[in-house]
């Protein structure tokens, strides 16, 4: 990684911020003012990293996007570009619901699950429950091609200034950079000069921000174990965690194999050269923020070329979810298990169609999955009165599932990469 001037790989040192930042959350609950101390004094550094990431984001897309598009030598490559892109994501999300079938309806998690906690759940819904159904149902309300409407910006700006609007911007840009190929190059020359300089400054910024990663994760990480979770609920639902631990486990181990048989790179080449991203993606549990930390890792450890990560991984970080739609595949049968709901064969092919959908649809952020659960729950004609106590369920252990999704999510987007640079190439 060209940001470290350190003689400690930055793997090491991200890995090093982790564990010190999990000691001191430990330590810090465990004293009188303890928990506040690390909420007023070192948490701030985590989100100020979170917003350093979210804040480049961005402008790092439109300018790397056009980048990548008017470097190209026409506008073949790049069609061919993005149906190679879609149909490798498309591949492994089906893969990744259809394991994920496999596995929940395999171990049953769900009948480990006692009528006690139930209850419990029952008793104690977490706030913001009722909400989150609601933005579920309202995101499944729209016709079938919503989708595609709502990638098309109405307000160029509106787009820019909205971090879950990555796709509009992701529009606005290829339409850009495909009729800026399509002007004369008198016209062309200012504006990838201009681009190519921007794009520079832009990387730059990148490395900086990743410089303060190995202490921002010490801020992130003891937030988090400093904050006292309910070890209780944790231990009823794990059969639920095991189960989507295991499926994501596989996919881990997959990509690895996928790049080595697919594009010859040897497997340890790959894992190494992800490491950092995949310790970011832990860390803040956002595909999204995570993306500048991807892009770089896979252009300077990976080089892979800037036309191809520039495109993939943007559109990756919003559309290609797999341990998301994984997710949604266990939790699904998981809930439907407990709470006494059969599932025919023809409700798991519809949950196939809608959980590869919702990961689609589900933006790269914190918890997103969950909101976009209430869709495949409803498609597969679950209780509408039982969905509150279903989300809770699966919302009481995501915490920490959800920071390895991500981990998942990116290494999937990177596995694509890899390959669909290596066909480029070819
Ligand atoms: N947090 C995940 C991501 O950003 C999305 C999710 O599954 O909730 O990739």
């Amino acid at each position: 990684m060209s940001a470290t001037t350190s003689r400690i790989p930055l793997h090491f040192q991200i890995l090093i911020g982790i564990i010190v930042g999990v000691a001191l959350g430990l330590a810090a609950g465990t004293f009188a003012g303890g928990q506040e101390l690390i909420t007023n004094w070192v948490k701030p550094v985590g989100d100020i990293f979170i917003r350093l990431l979210k804040l480049i984001a961005v402008p790092l897309i439109f300018v790397s996007l056009t980048k990548g598009i008017s470097d190209l030598k026409d506008l073949s490559t790049l069609s061919r570009m993005g149906v190679r892109t879609i149909a490798w994501y498309l591949a492994t999300t089906v893969f990744a619901v259809l394991l994920g079938l496999l596995l929940v309806n395999f171990f049953e998690p769900g009948a480990f699950v006692s009528a006690e906690t139930i209850a419990g759940l029952q008793a104690n819904m977490p706030a913001g429950i009722e909400g989150k159904v609601a933005v579920g149902t309202s995101n499944a309300a729209g016709g079938p091609l919503d989708f595609f409407v709502r990638m098309v910006p109405q307000n160029l700006f509106a787009a820019l200034s909205e971090n879950g609007s990555l796709l509009q911007v992701i529009f606005f840009t290829i339409f850009f950079s495909i009729c800026l190929l399509l002007v004369p190059a008198a016209q062309q020359e200012p504006i990838k000069k201009l681009i190519d300089a921007l794009n520079t400054v832009l990387l730059k910024m990148v490395d900086v921000i990743i410089l303060i990663s190995p202490y921002a994760v010490v801020a992130l990480m003891a937030a988090l174990f400093a904050e006292t979770s309910d070890a209780g609920i944790i231990k009823a639902l794990i059969s639920y965690a095991l189960v989507l631990l295991l499926g994501m486990a596989i996919m881990l181990a997959i990509y690895p194999l996928l790049v080595r048989f697919y594009a010859g790179m040897p497997m340890m080449t790959f894992i190494r050269g992800i490491l950092p991203a995949q310790l970011v993606a832990l860390s803040t549990s956002s595909s999204m923020a995570t993306l500048p930390v991807t892009m770089d890792c896979l252009e300077e450890n990976l080089g892979i070329e800037n036309e191809v990560v520039s495109f993939v991984c943007p559109v990756g970080a919003t559309i290609n979810m797999d341990a998301t739609s994984l997710m949604q595949a266990i939790a699904t049968v998981f809930v439907c298990q407990v709470l006494g709901h059969d599932l025919s064969w023809s409700d798991q092919l519809i949950i196939v169609l809608t959980a590869t959908l919702a990961s689609i649809g589900a933006a790269g952020a914190p918890s997103a999955g969950i909101v976009m659960l209430v869709i495949v729950l409803e498609s597969v004609g679950f209780p509408s009165e039982n969905l509150p106590l279903g989300l809770a369920m699966i919302l009481a252990v995501d915490r920490p599932l959800d920071m390895c999704r991500t981990v998942v999510n990116i290494s999937g987007d990177s596995c694509v990469a890899v390959l669909v640079n290596n066909s480029m190439r070819e």
